[in-house]
């Protein structure tokens, strides 16, 4: 798109007078108008042209614009834009079955939800309707959505100004080998002192009241925490244990994020709950969901189900899920997601461990990486304290700012810079993205030098 001074005013113009925008000081932010998108980049309306590597809030799965689901969306608005969920509609019927096909054994039935928190959100109440216990526990360094229960039950800064929302929320510290809280030294380690904590923890909490424990499998925005080999498994084997249903939270991981449709299928585990969205559909058309095993599935046989959503199942949304599952199986979407993951981002990830002082770890698998940044490689100190904001943050900024001004947008959180590329991402473009990356890890430099 050409330069467009004019639509630029008028667009940041409306947006700064009339929008409310998420998790901020309505005065402070200026958001970038956005004129186009095409594939993995995206255009202002000064004609600067950004590589996403973060496929906007890592939902952008396809890419912006991509003609199978824009068609798929266009002929669905075309034979029939809405129907609601008590009646039976051939798309959603479809997806459904789809995504049954592809999730672990023994998964069959899907309920639709609007998104990620509303996934989460049902998949609780599932848990608490067919335990009948309350509590749920969830991990230090989480995230789950925004809603009531999910922001209780995330384990962020997010959380903190609505604390009292879900009083059944209770958590526990995840495997995080490189910042420990169990004083391990290998994965192992790390994997069985996490489950033992775990344990504790419901023993202490009392095993008779705790309905879930919900995990993201792969930490998404606070980590990109990959857990060690035997973790999974292990909480899978606590829930037998104590009766306690496991929710797998693959919001952000699920749809091939990690090189598998779901991101369990990698660490041989089975949950009783998977929640999914974003990657279902890239974004398109808003759509979550929460996958359920036979075993709860049945207790609702003949126990209503104490929950509903005028769109559950939005046609819209669902052609344009049916149509990805087309283009993952056309375009071997896994296949190149798991070779430019070992080929490319690995590799060159790990190769910044050495040539910057600034980078303390890189962590992840397929397309979904994070490159730990700290001022001192010996005693791991962030390059910004957690949850920095001000002055405190502005060695992430300038780096983010480093990156913008090269063509590159990053998604960076804490002292954490994240590589979540579109997965139809060209080799080439993730080179030179990489290498702008590189580039400007300079400005961390400087400070953990100095
Ligand atoms: N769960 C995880 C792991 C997420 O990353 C997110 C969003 O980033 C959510 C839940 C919430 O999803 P939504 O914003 O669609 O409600």
């Amino acid at each position: 798109p050409l330069p467009d001074a004019a639509a630029d005013a008028r667009v940041r113009s409306d947006d700064r007078s009339h929008v409310f925008h998420s998790w901020s000081a309505q005065a402070a932010i200026d958001p970038l108008p956005v004129a186009a998108g095409r594939g993995s980049t995206f255009w202002d309306y000064d004609g600067n042209a950004y590589l996403d590597f973060s496929s906007q809030l890592v939902n952008l799965n396809l890419g912006h614009q991509h003609p199978d689901l824009v068609a798929a969306i266009q002929q669905q608005a075309g034979r029939l834009s809405t129907i609601q969920p008590a009646m039976a509609n051939d798309v959603r019927g479809e997806l459904a079955r789809l995504i049954s096909e592809v999730a672990p054994d023994g998964f069959e039935k899907v309920f639709f939800t609007n998104g990620g928190a509303e996934a989460n959100e049902y998949a609780v109440r599932m848990a608490r309707q067919s335990t009948g216990r309350r509590k749920v526990l969830s991990m230090y360094r989480s995230y789950h959505g925004s809603t009531s229960t999910a922001i209780s039950l995330t384990g962020d800064p997010r959380r903190w100004a609505n604390d009292t929302a879900d009083a059944g929320a209770v958590r526990f510290f995840g495997p995080y080998l490189y910042r420990s809280p169990f004083h391990a030294e290998t994965p192992e380690q790390e994997a069985e002192r996490a489950l033992a904590h775990l344990e504790q923890t419901i023993q202490l909490e009392g095993p008779q009241t705790i309905a879930a424990i919900i995990i993201e499998t792969v930490v998404g925005t606070n980590g990109v925490l990959v857990p060690p080999p035997g973790y999974l498994p292990g909480v899978r084997a606590l829930c037998d244990r104590y009766g306690i249903v496991y929710i797998a939270d693959e919001v952000m991981v699920g749809f091939g994020r990690l090189g598998e449709w779901f991101g369990i299928d990698a660490f041989g585990a089975q949950p009783d709950l998977l929640t999914f969205a974003k990657g279902v559909n890239s974004g398109y058309v808003p759509l979550g969901g929460v996958v359920i095993s036979d075993r709860i599935a049945r207790a609702f046989d003949t126990m209503p189900f104490a929950g509903g959503l005028t769109y559950s199942g939005h046609p819209l949304a669902c052609a344009a899920g049916v149509a990805t599952f087309e283009v993952f199986r056309r375009d071997g979407i896994l296949e190149r997601v798991r070779d430019l993951g070992e080929r490319v981002v690995e590799p060159t990830l790990r190769s910044w461990v050495e040539r910057h002082p600034s980078v303390g770890e890189v962590r992840g698998r397929g397309l979904f990486w994070a490159v730990e940044l700290v001022r001192d490689a010996e005693t791991r100190e962030p390059l910004v304290p957690f949850n920095a904001a001000g002055a405190d943050a502005a060695p992430m900024v300038a780096f983010a700012t480093a990156a913008r001004r090269a063509g590159v947008w990053p998604f960076t959180h804490f002292n954490r810079v994240h590589v979540a590329p579109p997965l139809v991402i060209e080799e080439e473009e993730l080179r030179r993205g990489l290498g702008v990356i590189d580039e400007a890890l300079a400005v961390a430099d400087e400070v953990a030098a100095g």
